[in-house]
């Protein structure tokens, strides 16, 4: 190991500084968000089966909820807008902007050069949990996807119902591209519903039993048309392992509710990032 400088404390007692504040980001009209899902209904209803992913659509304005049913389970999603598989959510910077677990009020953005709400969640039943004492908390944007390229690294063996392999499918499915050709278009997820956190003495990603239970639910605010994947979990409640036929498995249902004509007045959809992308080369 490297010997440390005379002044290692001094460099260690450093402050830290949020790197973007949340009062520099502009706020959603949360009570115009709520008034509205007040008077919405339900317009359709898509089950996912465990082990498996399914996609939806939602137009923009009209409000998704992911409920948990029969049993614990988490579940992987993915976002893209409806127009173009090339706009998609950013795990990433949605973690830079709201830390590391999201819920009501957080925003889901999408991808450069777009860099644009995509989502306002709108509700969170298990925003009760808060932060536990071993750090974990509830919905994570850290964590990747189960993918069984990390599995075949790890394990040498073949699992097919990783949740990568879970939205791929399901993206084929809904848009008739080649498997191989969606592939490249799945991306980090929303983890919905999973408890995670990162261990004190290591900072490695921990996972623990998610506290949801049947009825719990996630609900966000469509910002621009999206295309939904969402796959639930082989890891089931990502109490025990993942990658594997061993958990008990539950489906989910990512629910589509329509708010009454006028209820979101005033509301635009937001337009896609306005920097110039000329990245400094013609100046
Ligand atoms: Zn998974």
């Amino acid at each position: 190991m490297t010997d440390a400088p005379p002044d290692a404390e001094a460099r260690r007692a450093a402050a830290p500084v949020i790197c973007y504040p949340d009062d520099t980001l502009p706020p959603p009209d949360m009570a115009l968000y709520q008034r509205a899902r007040e008077d919405m209904w339900l317009v359709d209803s898509v089950t996912v089966p465990p082990r498996e992913a399914r996609c939806f659509r939602a137009a923009a304005g009209q409000v998704v909820r992911i409920v948990s049913t029969e049993g614990p389970q988490v579940g992987d999603l993915n976002l893209w807008s409806a127009s173009t598989l090339a706009e998609r959510f950013y795990s990433g910077k949605t973690r830079a902007l709201h830390g590391s677990h999201v819920t009501t009020g957080d925003r889901l953005w999408s991808c450069f050069p777009y860099l644009r709400p995509m989502a306002t969640l709108t509700a969170d039943t298990l925003d009760w949990y808060g932060i536990d004492p071993h750090g974990g908390a509830v919905h994570d944007v850290i964590g990747t996807r189960c993918d069984p390229y990390t599995h075949r690294l790890l394990s040498g063996d073949a699992y097919h119902h990783c949740c990568h392999s879970n939205l791929t499918r399901a993206l084929a499915d809904e848009t008739g591209l080649p498997l191989h050709e969606v592939e490249a278009h799945v991306h980090d997820v929303l983890n919905v519903f999973m408890c995670t956190g990162f261990t004190p003495d290591t900072q490695q990603y921990f996972m623990k039993a998610s506290p949801v239970r049947p009825g719990d639910y996630l609900e966000f605010l469509s910002e621009i048309d999206l295309l939904g994947a969402l796959s639930a979990c082989p890891g089931g409640d990502c109490g025990s392992e993942h990658s594997s036929d061993a958990a008990a498995c539950h489906p989910l249902i990512a629910e589509i509710y329509q708010p009454a004509s006028g209820a979101l007045e005033g509301w635009v959809s937001p337009m896609p990032n306005g920097y110039d992308r000329s990245h400094g080369a013609f100046v």
